[in-house]
C-alpha cells in the first residue's frame, strides 16, 4: 500500500493541483491531509471541492477548526486571524459542514494521523523532545501505532525515539524493528517555511518501509495576484515566493 500524506494546504489551489498531478503520475493508492485546508490564502472553496472529489481522507487542522466555528482563534497572528475571518464569509455552507464533520485525529491502519500534537491540534512538535512526550501517548492507545503523520510546522521532519536524526529529503528508509517509532511530517502544500517555495508532500510505502519526500513547482504569481485581489494582508502573498 502506498500513501500519499499532504498537509497544510491553506486555500493555495495551485499548489495544491500542482501536488495532485504529481500524486496521480505516482499512482498511489490513497492520499490522506493532515489538517489546514483552508486559511492565509484565497483560493478556500475550490481547495475544499478538490479535496473533497479527490476522496482525501482529512483530518482538522487549527485553521479549518477555526473556520468552522468549532473553537475561537485565541493564538493566531493578526495576518491569520484576517484571512479567517475572509475564509469564514467566503467559505460556502456545504463547505462550512464538511469541515465541521471532520476528525481531529484518525488511525488508519497503524498510521496515526493528526496536525499538531498528539491530542491537541494547536501545539506544535518541533523537536525529538516534544517527541518523546507525544511518542507515550501512542504507547497508551490499543493499537499502538508505530507511525504518526503530523503537520502545522509546515517542515518537512522525521522524529524518531532513536539516537540521531533522519533528514527529511529524498528517501528516507524506516527501521523495521516495531520497538522504533516516527513522527513524521511531510511539510506544507500551501504555504512552506523550510526556505523553499516549492509545494511539500511525501509518500509511504507500507510494504517497503520507505518515506519519499517531493517538492512540486506551482504557479507563485497566479496565487499572490489571487491573494492581493481579496485584499489580505500583503505579507501572505509574499512569503510565498521566499517558503517562509
Ligand atoms: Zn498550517
Amino acid at each position: 500500500m502506498r500513501t500519499a500524506v499532504i498537509a497544510d494546504i491553506h486555500s493555495n489551489l495551485e499548489a495544491l493541483q500542482s501536488v495532485l498531478e504529481r500524486i496521480r503520475e505516482l499512482a498511489v493508492d490513497e492520499i490522506v491531509c493532515l489538517g489546514d485546508i483552508v486559511g492565509y490564502n484565497a483560493d478556500p472553496n475550490a481547495c475544499m471541492e478538490l479535496v473533497r472529489s479527490a476522496r482525501i481522507d482529512c483530518v482538522l487542522g487549527n485553521h479549518d477548526v477555526a473556520a468552522a466555528g468549532l473553537a475561537e482563534p485565541d493564538r493566531f497572528t493578526s495576518h491569520a486571524r484576517a484571512a479567517l475571518s475572509w475564509t469564514r464569509e467566503h467559505l460556502s455552507t456545504e463547505n462550512l459542514q464538511f469541515l465541521a464533520s471532520l476528525p481531529y485525529e484518525k488511525n488508519l491502519r497503524g498510521l496515526f494521523l493528526f496536525h499538531g500534537s498528539v491530542h491537541n491540534v494547536n501545539r506544535y512538535m518541533l523537536s525529538r523532545r516534544d517527541a518523546e512526550s507525544n511518542f507515550l501517548l501512542l504507547d497508551g492507545m490499543p493499537e499502538k501505532p508505530r507511525i504518526g503523520f503530523f503537520g502545522h510546522t509546515h517542515e518537512p521532519a522525521v522524529l524518531t525515539d532513536a539516537y540521531g536524526s533522519e533528514q527529511a529529503r529524498g528517501m528516507v528508509s524506516l527501521c523495521d524493528t516495531p520497538a522504533r517509532r516516527y513522527f513524521i511530517n511531510p511539510g506544507s502544500v500551501g504555504q512552506p517555511r523550510d526556505g523553499n517555495p516549492r509545494a511539500a508532500f511525501l509518500v509511504y510505502d507500507g510494504q517497503a518501509q520507505q518515506i519519499t519526500f517531493y517538492r512540486a513547482e506551482y504557479d507563485v504569481k497566479a496565487c499572490q495576484d489571487k491573494i492581493r485581489k481579496a485584499g489580505l494582508p500583503e505579507t501572505l502573498a509574499e512569503r510565498l515566493e521566499r517558503g517562509r
